[in-house]
């Protein structure tokens, strides 16, 4: 991780009047990476725009007014400025945007065990979780890389698999992905019907295979001393459990 530079500076800024759905995170995007400033952009919720700026002084004044007009299409109203501690970002990144899908089987193998695969550039990324995941910040749970996943392969086990959660996700942190990963400090937003919110996937061994940690957030959607591997067992497709799967393959 690196360290922030000690000349830089970093800013919140929000933006309230036609913010949204003119083209403002794209040139926002555009301007930032011209100017050398690093950081995000997103949409709020309320139709305001909230960007994290971090850069020299200089770049920041310039991107600061570039904010106060926005792209053509724009009309700002009201530009809230907080100067806040830089964070060390590599990348100047629009947040909130899906960057793929990600899928948790339960997959009845030699081991019995949840897979999670994350769509990384239009290929499937997959960890095998022994325990499974979890929406307790406080339990870290023990993921294996199992590489770039082959599709056909996971046709066929679904045989002995439920899917037990599916959703997009949004690619977040400091460091652009794949990099991320590459480096072995992921973190990604969650939308799934069973897992939500913000999840780290760090790695902490690289033998025999990639130890990794899967990690629940802290945010709104932490469920602290819950266990929703044992609260929530149905496949999202088809209502079933494992078990059921299993017991009608062999009864
Ligand atoms: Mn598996």
């Amino acid at each position: 991780m690196a360290e922030p530079r000690a000349s830089a500076k970093a800013v919140r800024a929000t933006l309230r009047g036609a913010v949204q759905g003119v083209g403002f995170r794209a040139t926002a995007l555009r301007r930032a990476r011209d100017l050398g400033v690093l950081g995000w952009v997103r949409n709020g919720e309320d139709g305001a725009v909230l960007i994290h700026a971090e850069g020299s002084e200089p770049a920041l004044e310039r991107f600061v007014e570039f904010l106060r007009v926005g792209p053509a299409q724009a009309h700002v109203e009201s530009l809230e400025i907080d100067p806040v501690k830089p964070e060390g970002h590599e990348q100047f990144a629009i947040r909130g945007v899906s960057a793929g899908r990600f899928v948790v089987r339960e997959h009845a193998a030699t081991n019995r065990h949840f897979d999670l695969q994350l769509e990384v550039e239009g290929e499937m990324r997959a960890w095998a979780l022994p325990k499974g995941p979890t929406m307790d910040p406080a339990v870290n749970r023990l993921a294996i890389d199992t590489g770039p996943h082959d599709v056909a392969a996971s046709l066929e086990e679904n045989a002995r698999a439920i899917v037990w959660d599916r959703g997009g996700y949004e690619q977040g942190g400091r460091v652009a992905w794949p990099e991320a990963i590459a480096r072995g400090h992921a973190v990604f937003v969650l939308h799934g019907e069973k897992l939500r919110g913000g999840f780290a996937l760090q790695r902490t061994s690289s033998t025999p295979k990639a130890q990794w940690l899967l990690i629940k957030r802290r945010d709104a959607d932490a469920r602290p001393g819950s266990d929703v591997v044992a609260e929530q067992p149905l496949s999202v497709l088809s209502a079933v459990t494992l078990d059921e799967v299993l017991s009608q393959r062999t009864g």
